[in-house]
């Protein structure tokens, strides 16, 4: 089973599922390795949504290196995180990943001017591409403000969430803003990933839709990451069987790994 380089734990604000079960689970799979990438969303508005998403980054590491040295010979504990990324929040994000020695660094965009697009605030008064538009160029200038992360989770996430999710939409509606995206990643050296969890929402694809990978490849990436966004044991390599069937069709032969920040090619 590939490695799943997307999980979260207690450690995340939604997530109630101790590490020890993460991990568990992984080893019944059968995979050689796990990372475990809790939500770090600086700033996220607390008292507006009543959770903060982030965590106490000491605690993490000492109980993730603890699990490491626990599982040894078993599985391959890596430690990693999952940035919520915004404009005004690059200089923090430089300083803190300076001050831990996490193997892999995913940047996401979860929130759009302080808004998460989960809740139906972000669509009001506009249309659904209107919506979309913005959260794909939050993400460019996420990238073009703060670069120092190793993938970029979800690309295409705010379909999750719109009014008709992701039935009017197609690589091909947004075709300028996502090769922009594409382009930057590329030219920053980041991985793109491909996160299941859009097939667990019911999107028949994963994010982001095969179209986009597809272009990602064609202007020249080659880093893939794989991963679940399990918040639960049972979401865990959610449909990575799946995986391997777009994976050949596309024909990627490796993905991704990131080991103290350096990326290894798994062939697959
Ligand atoms: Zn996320
Ligand atoms: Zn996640």
């Amino acid at each position: 089973m590939y490695t799943d380089t997307h999980v979260h734990t207690v450690f995340s604000s939604d997530s109630s599922t101790i590490v020890n079960r993460q991990i568990d689970k992984a080893i019944l799979l059968g995979m050689k390795r796990l990372y475990i990438t809790d939500h770090q969303d600086f700033d996220f508005p607390e008292e507006k949504y009543g959770l903060a998403f982030t965590f106490d980054t000491s605690s993490y590491f000492e109980k993730l290196t603890e699990l490491k040295e626990f599982y040894k010979g078993k599985i391959e504990l890596l430690i990693g995180v999952e940035l919520g990324l915004m404009p005004h929040l690059a200089g923090k994000l430089k300083t803190y990943l300076a001050s831990y020695p996490f193997d892999y660094v995913i940047g996401s965009t979860h929130l759009i001017r302080k808004i998460d697009p989960y809740y139906p605030e972000f669509y009001e008064g506009r249309s659904e591409k209107e919506a979309y538009l913005e959260y794909f160029e939050t993400i460019l200038e996420n990238i073009h403000t703060f670069n120092e992360f190793d993938s970029l989770g979800h690309l295409d996430y705010v379909v999750r969430y719109g009014p008709n999710q992701n039935k009017n939409y197609s690589y091909l509606e947004y075709r300028d803003i996502i090769d922009e995206i594409l382009k930057a990643i590329i030219d920053k050296n980041l991985a793109l990933e491909i996160n299941t969890a859009g097939i667990k929402y019911g999107l028949g694809h994963a994010h982001p839709h095969s179209d986009i990978i597809k272009r990602y490849l064609e202007l020249g990436g080659e880093m893939i990451t794989l991963g679940s966004d399990a918040h639960k044991p049972e979401h865990l390599g959610y449909a990575f069987l799946d995986i391997k069937d777009l994976l050949e069709s596309l024909n990627i032969r490796y993905l991704t790994n990131f080991v103290k920040r350096k990326p290894e090619f798994i062939k697959i």
